[in-house]
C-alpha cells in the first residue's frame, strides 16, 4: 500500500487500484477492487494500525466488477455506509448489467461477477455526501452513474474512478470499456473546471501535483 498525500493511500489489486482515505471519521474506502481479493484490505489496514471495523464509508465510482468486488464482503464485516450514484446502483445489487460494449460481454464470460450488495445511499445529485470532506460530481459516460469524488484535502484530491486513466499523462478511459464516449468527454470537461491538485485513478499512476492542468490539456 503506498501512500500518495497525508492519509491518502493506493492498494494496487493487480491492474485496479482501490483507495483507503483516513478520516476523524473512521476510514473511507473509495472501490473495493476485484471479486476474492478483500484480503488486501485487511492488510492495508493493519499497516496503519487500524481494523475492518474502522471503515464508515465505502464510496463507489461506478458498477464494474473490478470496482465492486469485495464489497459485499467488506460491507459485511465493516458495516460500513456503501455510497454510489442511483444510476448504477441496481447493477451493485444484483440487476443484470446494463448494454455492455462487445469486448465487457467477452471478459464477462471468464471473470468472475461481484456479489451483489445493498447500496445504502444512493446520490442523485453533486455535492456534498453523509461523509464529510467528500463532494460527489457525476461524470458519466464511462458508466450512466459514474461518480467522481472530490477530498478537500492537499489542494484537492480527485477520485477519478475510470472517467480517465492515470499513467505518464492523463488519458480517456479505454473506449472499448466505455458505454458512452461522448458523454464521457462532456464529463472530462467537467472535471476540467474544478480545482485539485492531486488525481487518483482506478487504473494508472496518481498526479501528485498540478492535476486539474493535466485534466485541462486533455478535455482541450
Ligand atoms: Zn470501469
Ligand atoms: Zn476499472
Amino acid at each position: 500500500m503506498r501512500e500518495i498525500v497525508d492519509g491518502v493511500f493506493e492498494i494496487s489489486l493487480g491492474y485496479v487500484h482501490a483507495h483507503l482515505v483516513v478520516t476523524d471519521s473512521g476510514v473511507v474506502l473509495v472501490d473495493t477492487g476485484l471479486p476474492g481479493r478483500s484480503a488486501e484490505f485487511g492488510k492495508g489496514l493493519q499497516e496503519i494500525r487500524r481494523k475492518i471495523g474502522d471503515v464508515t464509508a465505502i464510496l463507489l465510482t461506478h458498477w464494474h466488477p473490478d470496482h465492486v468486488g469485495g464489497l459485499a464482503e467488506l460491507r459485511r464485516r465493516s458495516g460500513a455506509t456503501v455510497v454510489a450514484h442511483r444510476l448504477d446502483a441496481p447493477s451493485i445489487e444484483g440487476a443484470p448489467p446494463p448494454a455492455l460494449t462487445p469486448l465487457q460481454r467477452f471478459i464477462g464470460r471468464f471473470m468472475k461477477p461481484a456479489e451483489a450488495a445493498p447500496v445504502d445511499e444512493m446520490l442523485t445529485a453533486d455535492g456534498a455526501i453523509s461523509v464529510p470532506g467528500f463532494t460527489a460530481v457525476h461524470t458519466p459516460g464511462h458508466t450512466a452513474g459514474h461518480v467522481s469524488y472530490l477530498l478537500d484535502r492537499a489542494g484537492g484530491v480527485l477520485f477519478a474512478g475510470d472517467a480517465a486513466a492515470g499513467g505518464r499523462t492523463v488519458r480517456r478511459s479505454p473506449g472499448m470499456m466505455t458505454q458512452d464516449r461522448a458523454e464521457s468527454d462532456q464529463s472530462l470537461r467537467r472535471l476540467a473546471a474544478l480545482d485539485f491538485e492531486v488525481v487518483v485513478f482506478g487504473h494508472g499512476k496518481a498526479v501528485v501535483e498540478g492535476a486539474a492542468d493535466k485534466f485541462r490539456a486533455l478535455a482541450g
